[in-house]
């Protein structure tokens, strides 16, 4: 199933999606057993909000070889987890504000885990059971921030700097799948989650064993290699395998206010 939120008339909805065309649902789909209420909308007539509002975003450096090599860096034995704001997080079809012009500010296109029940000390041969289903996420990073900082915080946390969705989808291998991502039509990086070092149940264990997670909050699981800077003006897409396309603009943060992601009361 790929479960989404949307907003119709600034009034946010939980819904399905069936091709290009979204059912409502009366409720939300991680804390409840929400029904179809029968009423059915265009996608296209639909704006979309982020499948999740994450109370954590975990991150993982460095899970994919190819991606450590570029950077200069070894691979790490453990999965090396950073933590992001969840304020960061916008929707499919909202900007990316850059606010630093100056400095190198990178896409990276990541399979993101959404946690479906409360989980702590977790085993891999379980995790999959915690797991609720799995969303694309850009990881966009101020490589100058990451650097003068050496913490991960500051350089991936700015507002709009998460992109988060289409749809959440839960029926997936997470272990085999596609992940790709373009700049303006042209093919940047392009990889398979079975390049990963650490498996999504891996991560899911280790990440247990230091913190609680709960339902709504994401794990995001590395970037492949192939991660380069973005400019306003850019269109950024990535494309997940059995997810969708997770589409986002660039635009000078100095410019333009920054676009906050409308969210009224939930009907
Ligand atoms: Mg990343």
């Amino acid at each position: 199933m790929k479960y989404l939120r949307f907003l119709k008339n600034n009034l946010a909805y939980f819904g399905v999606l069936n091709g290009e065309t979204i059912s409502k649902l009366d409720g939300d789909f991680l804390t409840g057993s929400p029904k179809l209420t029968g009423e059915v909308f265009n996608l296209s007539e639909a704006k979309l909000l982020p499948p999740v509002n994450p109370g954590q975003v975990i991150a993982i450096g460095l899970n994919y070889a190819l991606h450590a090599e570029e950077s200069g860096k070894s691979i790490p034995d453990e999965p090396m987890i950073f933590m992001v704001s969840p304020t960061a997080v916008v929707a499919d079809g909202e900007e990316i504000s850059l606010p630093n012009l100056e400095h190198r500010i990178d896409y990276e296109a990541e399979l993101a885990i959404v946690i479906g029940k409360q989980a702590k000390n977790v085993k891999k041969e379980n995790a999959l059971d915690y797991v609720f289903g799995y969303t694309a996420c850009n990881d966009v990073s101020d490589r100058n921030l990451q650097k003068k900082d050496g913490q991960f915080t500051r350089a991936k946390s700015f507002a709009t700097f998460k992109p988060l969705g289409p749809v959440i989808e839960t029926d997936l291998n997470p272990n085999n799948i596609e992940i790709k991502l373009s700049v303006n039509e042209e093919v940047k990086q392009h990889s398979n989650t079975n390049d990963l070092i650490h498996d999504i149940e891996s991560l899911i264990e280790n990440v247990t064993e230091v913190m609680m997670l709960n339902p709504g909050d994401i794990i995001i699981t590395g970037t492949p290699s192939g991660v380069g800077p973005l400019k306003p003006g850019d269109k950024v897409e990535i494309e997940i395998e059995g997810i969708g396309k997770l589409t986002n603009r660039v635009v000078d943060g100095n410019k333009k206010a920054q676009p906050a992601t409308e969210e009224s009361q939930l009907a």
